[in-house]
């Protein structure tokens, strides 16, 4: 069996008290079940509970998201051989996943930028949402990622327009009414002891960089908002530094109001927070956090500083 590092231990203590830790490395040990998102956009969720059923495959409702199924005792290979699956009217997606969508709550006719979109599951979650009537720009960096999103893009008829390139160099004249950013992060949210590849590298200089980051793309992401206009920013981690202590740097900076969000759902391990909602690992749910920023008109920098001045962001 695999371990949990003794860096990203550290790095727990440093943000929760111990009853919590306890549960987030608990939720580190669980085999998370497999859950799909079905694709409204190429398909009816009663034609893909009927086509399971036909299958003699279990199924079970989420009660926060229409969209999405649990499929107890199958696996994520098992799901991606199905038609469904090969044809794009389901796309699989664990239910953290789907949460940053929801509160983003996307509207036809919008502009909507996805700032580190690929491999797209948001992204096309936020074209299916909307019937593919929103004007959605997809950003991606890494430009095997960004082929692979153009790829799921296809695949599940979603249209969006997609920028290879660093979000942090988009053009500062571009204004949107949402912007999503699932922003790169360590990923401690998604640690699962119990499966290959749970061990990860982990050192201080490596999170540093992605605090950085996170920071600097958070930055960019307020400014180009149209005035009142609502941010989500989410992570798959579980650290305060990548999540709370990133909002309220921004909201004291002046840049943004944090919109308070309400746990929406029973179902769903929220942990105790302030300026957004932690979801703690478990056997249903990867660890993440999602927050709604709404841009205030004081003090947005210009994106020409937004490098120099992210290196300071650093709590
Ligand atoms: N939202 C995606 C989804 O739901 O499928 C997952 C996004 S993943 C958490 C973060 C992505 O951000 C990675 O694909 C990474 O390559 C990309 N990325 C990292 N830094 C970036 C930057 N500066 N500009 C644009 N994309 C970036």
């Amino acid at each position: 069996m695999t371990g949990v590092p003794e860096t990203l231990l550290r790095w727990l203590e440093k943000s929760w008290t111990e009853e919590i830790r306890e549960r987030i490395l608990a939720g580190y040990h669980e085999a998370r079940v497999t859950t799909l998102r079905v694709n409204t956009l190429k398909t009816r969720k009663s034609d893909i509970v009927r086509e399971l059923g036909a299958m003699g495959w279990a199924w079970r409702e989420v009660e926060w998201y229409e969209h999405a199924l649990i499929l107890p005792g199958r696996t994520e290979p098992e799901v991606l051989e199905l038609p469904m699956a090969r044809e794009g009217r389901v796309y699989l997606q664990s239910l953290s996943a789907m949460i940053p969508v929801r509160i983003l709550n996307p509207q036809p006719g919008e502009s909507i930028l996805d700032m580190t979109a690929a491999p797209g599951g948001k992204t096309t979650q936020i074209c299916a949402e909307t019937g593919n009537k929103a004007g959605v720009t997809a950003c991606e960096r890494d430009s095997i990622r960004a082929e692979r999103m153009k790829h799921n893009l296809s695949l599940q008829g979603a249209r969006a327009t997609v920028i290879t390139g660093d979000a942090r160099q988009l053009p500062d004249l571009l204004r949107f009414d949402r912007v999503l950013l699932d922003a790169p992060c360590t990923g401690s949210g998604t640690i699962q002891v119990l499966s290959e590849g749970g061990e990860r590298q982990m050192t201080e200089g490596w999170k540093n960089r992605i605090l950085d980051t996170q920071a600097a793309l958070l930055a960019k992401g307020l400014s180009l908002l149209k005035p009142g206009g609502c941010l989500v920013y989410a992570t798959c981690s579980v650290l305060q530094e990548e999540n709370e202590q990133q909002v309220r740097q921004a909201v004291d900076r002046g840049w943004a109001e944090s919109v308070p969000l309400e746990p929406f759902s029973g179902e769903i391990p929220f942990l105790p927070g302030e300026t957004g909602l932690t979801v703690c690992p478990d056997r249903q749910y990867e660890g993440f956090f999602v927050s709604c920023l709404r841009r205030t008109d004081k003090g947005i920098p210009a994106a020409s500083s937004m490098k120099r001045r992210g290196r300071k962001f650093r709590g």
